[in-house]
């Protein structure tokens, strides 16, 4: 059998769909794979160059007499492009998207780069003259001036994009500083890093016992050779942060480089300090806000070993460091490392795979790991480390549960319990914060009954049926429906409809009741434009106002020291979303929202109303018992064969019009039925979610297997059975991999 190898001669994202197909000497078969440097003869005059590898396939794609033979090996030194190719083919082989779509995500699009400007605010008074200043501010409520004072006593250089962007100060307070002659703003011509010219500070957090054994497991591995999957199951405040620096500054002294995920969102002002303030210049910091040509700085710097630390969202996972020891994924149950785009990757599996090719560890962090993290750390697969205590030991909030059905019955229609009401009152007396969280995630149009707690499931699926506009109520595994009913099926009450209340709503309500409280609102609305997020946050956290509003963006890793009250007005929201991940995201908002609370001096309170107080989502919140959490759960997707126990390959059909795609799903339906593969569960084909989208039909078929690589076989099959199909011409069909949301 012949072999022959695609290959790229210029490595560089606009020129990825240039490949050139080789034929492969017998002699060297065995040493080529993607990712392998290799010489050919190119062009006319047959000139020696170099180009990596990127498939190897069994056919010929032009003329096999005319194909060319693969010259050499290049012998000597690794080069990064190499590894990153190899993940890639990975991707593609794993999570079925085309290689090219798999090579453009993992090489960054080069950018002309040009100098530019720096600008840097610098304190220049002494630390005694600036504290005596500030507390003059303080006094007199100057909020952004204090702000930025107090940072400048930290770090005395703090880039002006910083303090404009992550502090909220604006131009013209600095502006007002600089002409008391309190800062000065000086310029530079420098690399456009977005964090610019920070200093490094002493550093002094010792750390605690838990947090010791934490980092002595993990590095009494690393220092021996052995590479990892550590599961770091920590408390909400336990400290992980502190554990995942002491980690990557062995990690560094070793000579190696470390990458850190964090949600976008989490990745805050407070964040980026406390790595910078430990490791100063050697970090960089990704975020989707920065220019291509600023990614491409990134790239360049880390693959020039200027930088030993990345910090970002999913994408830095492709950071080209040659020498990688450490790769960090905190939240690491959080659905924004699964990409929605194609290649559907998700950012853990990546990185562990990544970690596998470079001899590295990989550190999955979280207060509420996801359930397929903990599975694998049950089986061995990861290593669990747990810290079941606050960094500094103060309790956990003590957590009530409201029954909204008990509110109803005697009369209280409001939001708001008798309760909470009861306690806000209590807090705003005592000049402390509060934090009122409505969970609207996943709200899909379920159906419940406000008398009895009662929620439309499907019969078939263990899933919430959603409400359409003809009034029917629809599975999106399975496609089963029936009518909305008029009263609820087990009590009889007329009570039984949508739940409505936003934030908005929720704040008229609040101010109505308490007119006197300062309120913050932070949702979808109130975060459109550039930097709001940040506005509010450093608003609530400065203390400009009382209650913070918002739907999951505040339950985000931040710590607000004044908090000691969190409301969760209705906690069944995410629990009814229609996928089978519903309650697993359930217990961790509640969770992570209560975390907010009693992280300062006096102790936190949560209360948590809800039309389901049985639930097991909601009881082992309310006790914080992960591992009850767990346990429920686990159990569930046992019956259901759902993930991780087994594993689902979503098919999704889309096309200009609902025959199309109600054919092709069919059709491709029926076809996986004859292939009669053991073991095989299909469910579907069934409308999506959103059946209509930009007006093209959705339709989608689910199938399960407990084996990964069956599913993968079976996409291979489709797709080469769908390959210049014309029936298919119209139609698009995509795979998605244990996906994350509902489709
Ligand atoms: P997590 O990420 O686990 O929620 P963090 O790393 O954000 O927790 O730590 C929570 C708070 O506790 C932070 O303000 C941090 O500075 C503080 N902290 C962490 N470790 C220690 C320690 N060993 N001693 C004192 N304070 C600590
Ligand atoms: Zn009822
Ligand atoms: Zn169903």
């Amino acid at each position: 059998m012949a072999y022959y190898a695609s290959v790229i001669i210029d490595i560089s994202h606009e020129k990825l769909d240039r490949t050139f197909q080789y034929k492969i000497p017998e002699e060297l078969f065995s040493q080529i794979y993607p990712g392998v440097l290799v010489f050919v003869p190119f062009g006319i005059g047959n000139r020696i160059l170099r180009g990596f590898v990127i498939e190897v396939t069994d056919y010929a794609e032009f003329d096999e007499q005319k194909l060319k033979e693969i010259d050499s090996i290049v012998e000597g030194g690794v080069v990064i492009e190499s590894q990153l190719i190899a993940l890639a083919h990975w991707m593609h082989r794993n999570y079925g998207a085309t290689m090219n779509q798999a090579l453009k995500t993992v090489i960054p699009v080069k950018q002309k780069i040009k100098a530019k400007e720096q600008r840097i605010v610098c304190l220049c008074m002494d630390e005694n003259e600036a504290a005596g200043q500030l507390a003059l501010y303080k006094k007199k409520h100057y909020v952004a001036r204090a702000r930025l004072l107090e940072e400048l006593l930290i770090h005395p250089q703090l880039s002006y994009d910083i303090v404009t962007q992550k502090l909220n100060v604006t131009a013209n307070v600095i502006r007002a500083l600089e002409e008391q002659k309190i800062v000065k703003v000086i310029r530079q011509v420098d690399y456009r890093t977005p964090t610019g010219h920070l200093q490094k500070k002493s550093y002094s957090i010792e750390l605690n016992e838990l947090q010791r054994q934490a980092v002595d497991t993990a590095l009494s591995n690393m220092h021996q050779g052995i590479h990892k999957t550590y599961l770091l199951h920590g408390v909400t405040g336990s400290g992980k942060t502190e554990v995942y620096m002491e980690l990557i500054a062995d990690v560094i002294k070793n000579g190696r480089q470390a990458i850190v995920l964090i949600p976008e969102i989490a990745l805050t002002y407070q964040t980026v300090m406390r790595f910078y303030g430990r490791f100063g210049e050697r970090v960089s910091i990704m975020n989707s806000r920065l220019s291509k040509g600023e990614r491409y700085d990134q790239f360049l710097r880390a693959k020039n070993g200027e930088i030993d630390i990345m910090i970002g969202p999913r994408s830095a996972l492709f950071t080209p460091f040659l020498n990688l020891g450490l790769i960090i994924i905190d939240e690491e149950h959080e659905g924004s490392y699964k990409s929605e785009s194609l290649p559907r990757y998700h950012a853990r599996e990546t990185a562990i795979e990544r970690a596998r090719m470079a001899d590295a560890s990989v550190v999955l962090g979280s207060a509420t790991p996801s359930v397929d993290s903990y599975y694998k750390a049950q089986k061995g697969e990861y290593q669990l480390i747990e810290m079941t205590q606050r960094a500094t030991y103060q309790p956990l909030p003590a957590c009530d549960v409201v029954d909204l059905r008990e509110e109803l019955k005697s009369g209280n229609r409001s939001i708001l319990s008798r309760k909470l009401q009861d306690l806000i009152e209590d807090r705003l007396a005592k000049k402390q914060q509060i934090m009122l969280f409505l969970n609207r995630r996943g709200l899909s149009g379920f159906v419940s009954c406000r008398a009895c707690g009662c929620v439309m499931k499907c019969p078939h699926c263990d899933v919430s049926l959603s409400l359409h506009k003809d009034g029917k109520l629809m599975c999106h595994y399975c496609g089963y429906e029936e009518k909305a009913p008029l009263v609820c099926p087990k009590c009889q009450s007329k009570y039984i409809s949508g739940f409505k209340a936003g934030t908005q709503k929720i704040e008229e309500v609040v101010k109505q009741r308490f007119p006197m409280a300062r309120t913050l609102r932070m949702d979808f609305d109130t975060t459109r434009s550039k930097d709001s997020y940040e506005k509010i946050l450093s608003a609530f956290s400065s203390q400009e106002a009382d209650i913070l509003i918002g739907t999951q963006m505040i339950v985000k890793g931040h710590d607000f020291p004044k908090v000691t009250l969190v409301g969760i007005l209705a906690a069944d929201l995410s629990m009814y979303a229609s996928d089978y991940r519903a309650s697993e995201r359930t217990f961790q908002l509640l969770t992570q929202a209560a975390g907010r609370a009693g992280r300062g001096s006096e102790a936190g309170e949560v209360v948590i109303q809800t039309y389901n107080p049985e639930h097991y989502s909601i009881q082992t919140a309310k006790t914080q018992d992960y591992g009850a959490f767990y346990q429920a759960e686990i159990s569930v997707r046992k019956i259901m064969a759902y993930p991780p126990i087994s594993n689902l390959m979503l098919v999704m059909f889309t096309a200009k019009q609902q025959k199309q795609a109600d054919w092709a799903a069919s059709y491709l339906a029926a076809l996986i039925k004859k292939a009669q593969i053991a073991e095989l569960k299909m469910i579907g084909p069934a409308n999506a979610l959103i059946g209509k989208m930009n007006d093209i039909y959705r339709k989608v078929i689910y199938i399960k297997h407990s084996e990964y690589h069956q599913l993968v076989r079976l996409k291979d099959r489709l797709e080469l059975f769908l390959k210049d199909r014309k029936e298919f011409k119209e139609i698009h069909i995509s795979f998605d991999f244990n996906p994350m949301n509902g489709f």
